[in-house]
């Protein structure tokens, strides 16, 4: 019997009587955009829930990686180390500020990039490592900072999925030059959509502000070159609202997260990633790996759940370096790693509102995908 359809995930709404509240305001103020009350109240709190020094909102996690790699001021056609195992978004912003990525090897323990592979990529062309905190899992900062200091690179972390998690107690934006964070409706926290740049050097404040909006820094003074990537305050309020519950949201991911993880600890031919005993998750994604020893493969496994009327997602296949619009063109290792685990990962659902019931029929399905077939 097919039951209602679930999604990979779900969005994290306020109660509606609280959002409507909360924007009853706007009526009187008539004041919707351009850095309002709701703007700089959500940086505030942003900037404390996640314990980071300097943080600028933006209007999509795209637009913040795209100008955190702009206000760095590297020459046209520089070379930049990064990961292919990740959303497509984290290659275009290189690209797309006229530089070339250049594609490390990943772990296949937790996915994040091979920090010991980085120096052998490293040419006289090379001006930054952007790697990704991949499913919440944390790349091996110390190391990663060691080289970059050693060869004078910048660090630009994409923690679109990171929001919320720490690293031995420290906010996980502390580390690098900079960290992005993405808002968007299917991550675990929503501005519908949104994201931030957070960083250390105040300077950088200045400049994000600038690229932001226009560069206006006057009723008649343009000051800088700059864009449009400001949040609105329906969406500013949306995250003040969504902000309250992010512990209570956190907190029923990880009954799902174990719930799933005690499931399908003993399923032989399914692997995946052990939590890290520094990091605290957000528990903001469920991957898992399908093995050879599983009796199908991941592709038939995908079908057989879709069938059941759960739509898991192949996170990430293909790779950003196997897409039609970067193959071939640039740089990188054989990336092995990467390419295994994109062939056989499969995300499966996981949100607030997901039912422990709903769970234990996706793991009975894995655990016995023949008597389903
Ligand atoms: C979601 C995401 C982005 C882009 O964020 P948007 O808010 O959707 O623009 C960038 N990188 C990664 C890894 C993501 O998952």
């Amino acid at each position: 019997m097919k039951s209602k359809p679930i999604f990979v995930t779900q969005s994290s709404m306020p109660p509606y009587e609280e959002y409507i509240e909360a924007i009853k305001p706007l009526w009187q103020s008539r004041w919707l955009t351009n850095m309002g009350v709701y703007h700089k109240e959500l940086e505030l709190k942003l900037k404390e829930f996640l314990d980071v020094p300097y943080l600028s909102l933006m209007v999509n996690g795209h637009m913040a990686l795209e100008l955190a790699i702009q206000v760095m001021d590297f020459p046209v056609g520089a070379e930049v180390i990064t990961t292919p195992f990740t959303f497509i978004s984290t290659t275009h912003a290189i690209v797309r500020n006229h530089l070339q990525p250049v594609f490390c090897d990943v772990k296949k323990e937790n996915g994040t990039m091979d920090e010991t592979k980085i120096e052998g990529l490293i040419t006289e062309k090379t001006v930054a490592i952007i790697p990704v905190h991949v499913y919440g899992n944390i790349c091996d900062v110390e190391a990663i900072q060691k080289v970059a200091d050693k060869y004078n690179l910048k660090v630009i972390y994409d923690a679109a999925h990171a929001f919320g998690v720490k690293r031995k107690g420290n906010g996980i934006g502390n580390y690098g030059d900079a960290s992005i964070f993405s808002f968007h409706a299917t991550k675990v926290f929503n501005t519908i959509e949104g994201g931030a740049v957070v960083f250390s050097d105040p300077k950088l404040y200045d400049k994000l502000y600038n690229i932001k909006n226009f560069g206006i820094r006057g009723e008649e003074l343009v000051a800088a070159i700059g864009a449009n990537a400001k949040m609105n305050e329906f969406s500013a309020i949306m995250g003040l609202c969504n902000l309250k519950y992010i512990d209570y949201a956190i907190g029923k991911r990880k009954q799902c997260y174990q719930a799933y993880k005690k499931d399908l600890e003993p399923v032989k031919g399914i692997r995946f990633f052990e939590p890290d005993a520094e990091i605290e998750s957000n528990y903001g994604y469920f991957p898992i790996f399908v093995e050879t020893d599983y009796p199908i493969n991941r592709d038939e496994l995908y079908i057989l759940l879709k069938g059941n009327n759960y739509f898991t997602r192949k996170y990430f296949y293909p790779l950003t370096s196997d897409q039609a619009c970067f193959k071939n063109k640039y740089r990188s290792l054989t990336l092995e790693n990467a390419r295994n685990l994109s062939e056989k990962v499969l995300v499966l659902p996981l949100y607030e509102e997901l039912e422990l019931e709903e769970i234990k029929k996706i793991t009975k399905i894995i655990e016995s995908p023949k008597d389903y077939l």
